[in-house]
């Protein structure tokens, strides 16, 4: 136990630093919820871990002996802190979701590598008292399965969402899955049920677990594509929450079991969130198979109408209401800022204008929410899709700009669509459609959309910034 006792009933200063560390990520959380207090959010947290890491190494005492190294933890401290810096401050908005999805497996990795490591260190006095079926080998196999599945997991979701890993789907995958996690769980028994002094002698079943456990991690996010891949990025960061939290279990870390069971929890949720928004079983999501590989699709039908520049501009200006959806393209195009500046003067003519926000549009959770906020469209002119979906009808405009797969009508009409069940933003229902992208380009799941073949609809091509500012030129000169 820490050494440093100055409080009553042998609370140490450690202990305190840890629970104030963990009120920190809690209200930093709570902070996140919200697109106006998300920054002041990620700072208090971010105070939270750098307090939790600066006392740990200060204080924490492991029988009676401080930590060593500390030339070495400080160096790999400066050195990642430089690396992590450099790589987010230049990395693209867009290139968010990947980079999100390293971080996530740098996590599980960091978690896996802590449970081997430990591993042979079980106390002999421990195993001689409960054998190897004891709570601290529980923690570490766990936290070695769970970490090396969100490691191995979140590279491949990285090749993934960065285009260059495609998917692999093989129908009998899903049994295979199923095999080997049931060849995991049989592993962890039988180490757990072993009868030796000592856990090194079992140490090679730690690196065959280990291996086994990054195929499943791979295999189980190989076949995922289409437009699923949004419950699997939260799912593997829940995992990687409960692999951190494994680890303050066998440390005996308030702090780091705190910030495991946040990340673990808040991960969870969403990906429970994301399952009803998508429309999939969680079952389903674990198993590995489901959706699709979006690479199937319906053959074009008819012909897509254009709109000139200067129709849309009048059309858009005497409108009553108009809803603009925003997707992938906007963000890519980069053209929030331009597209707050069209809704302002369109506000201005008394046009009302809100924006339905899709829950997967982009390529991360919340990725409108964050563009728009950056942009400072109000928060209160940002609705979720299927609050908005119910004024579509007498809705005069529905302008889809950059989107594409979350107003496709295949996901209500077409059952063979590998989007079947996904709700949609029902831009189709709007008395007229814009669409403004840059030609026929698919969406991530890569099928084709009918909606643009709609009668009520008209293209508006080019680039969405270049568009917007044209259209924003013409509105002004209206
Ligand atoms: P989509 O990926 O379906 O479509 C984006 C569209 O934007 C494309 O069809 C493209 O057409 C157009 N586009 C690209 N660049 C530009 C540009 N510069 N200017 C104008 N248009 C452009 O986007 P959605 O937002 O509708 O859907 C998101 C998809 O991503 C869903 O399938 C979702 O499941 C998936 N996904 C979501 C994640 C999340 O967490 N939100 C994570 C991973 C995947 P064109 O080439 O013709 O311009």
């Amino acid at each position: 136990m820490n050494e440093l006792t100055l409080f009553p009933y042998g609370i140490s200063i450690l202990e305190i630093i840890y629970v104030v560390s963990s009120v920190l990520f809690i209200l930093g959380l709570k902070k996140l919820s919200h697109p106006l207090t998300a920054r002041r959010g990620n700072i208090l947290a971010a105070v939270g871990m750098g307090l939790a890491i600066v006392a740990t190494i200060l204080f924490h005492k492991k029988d009676g002996e401080a930590i060593g190294n500390i030339p070495w933890i400080i160096a790999a401290i400066v050195a990642g802190t430089i690396i992590g810096w450099v790589i987010a401050v230049r990395v693209k908005m867009t290139a968010m979701p990947q980079l999100v999805s390293f971080f996530n497996g740098m996590g599980g990795a960091a978690a896996a590598l802590i449970s081997m490591m430990e591993f042979p260190h079980v106390h002999s006095d421990l195993i001689a008292a409960h054998g190897m079926a004891n709570g601290q080998v529980l923690a570490i196999l766990l936290g070695l399965v769970i970490g090396s599945v969100s490691w191995a997991g979140s590279m491949i979701a990285f090749g993934k969402l960065d285009g260059w890993i495609g998917d692999l789907r093989v129908k009998s995958m899903k049994y295979v899955n199923v095999g080997i996690l049931l060849v995991i769980t049989g592993m962890v028994i039988y180490v757990m049920t072993r009868n030796v002094q000592h856990a090194s002698e079992l140490n090679h079943w730690i690196y065959i677990i280990f291996a086994v456990a990054v195929v499943y991690g791979v295999l189980f996010v190989m076949p995922i594509g289409g437009a699923d891949m949004p419950v699997v990025i939260s799912l593997l960061n829940s995992f990687t929450g409960v692999a951190a939290a494994m680890g303050g279990f066998l440390y005996n870390n308030q702090s780091m079991l705190t910030g495991g069971i946040l990340v673990g929890s808040a991960g969870t949720i969403l990906t429970i969130l994301m399952c009803r928004a998508m429309n999939r079983s969680l079952l389903n999501v674990i198993v590995g198979v489901f959706g699709g590989g979006g690479r199937t699709g319906i053959d074009t039908a008819g012909t897509v109408k254009e709109i000139t520049l200067s129709d849309a501009a009048v059309l858009l200006s005497y409108s009553k209401k108009v809803v603009i959806v925003p997707g992938y393209g906007l963000a890519v195009a980069q053209a929030q800022h331009i597209c707050h500046e069209l809704d302002k003067l369109l506000d201005q003519k008394g046009v009302e204008v809100k924006y339905a926000i899709h829950p997967v549009a982009g390529r991360m959770p919340g990725h409108m929410n964050v563009l728009l906020a950056e942009a400072d469209v109000p928060y209160e002119q940002l609705i979720e899709s299927d609050e908005i979906n119910p004024d579509l009808p007498g809705t005069d405009v529905v302008m889809v700009i950059g989107a594409n797969d979350v107003v496709n009508p295949a996901a209500e009409d077409d059952p063979s669509s590998p989007i079947y069940g996904m709700p949609i933003v029902k831009a189709r229902e709007a008395r007229n459609i814009i669409v403004m992208k840059r030609g026929m380009g698919k969406g991530y799941a890569a099928i084709e959309n009918l909606l643009f073949f709609d009668d009520k609809t008209r293209m508006l091509f080019g680039d969405a910034k270049t568009s917007l500012q044209n259209l924003v030129n013409e509105v002004k000169n209206l």
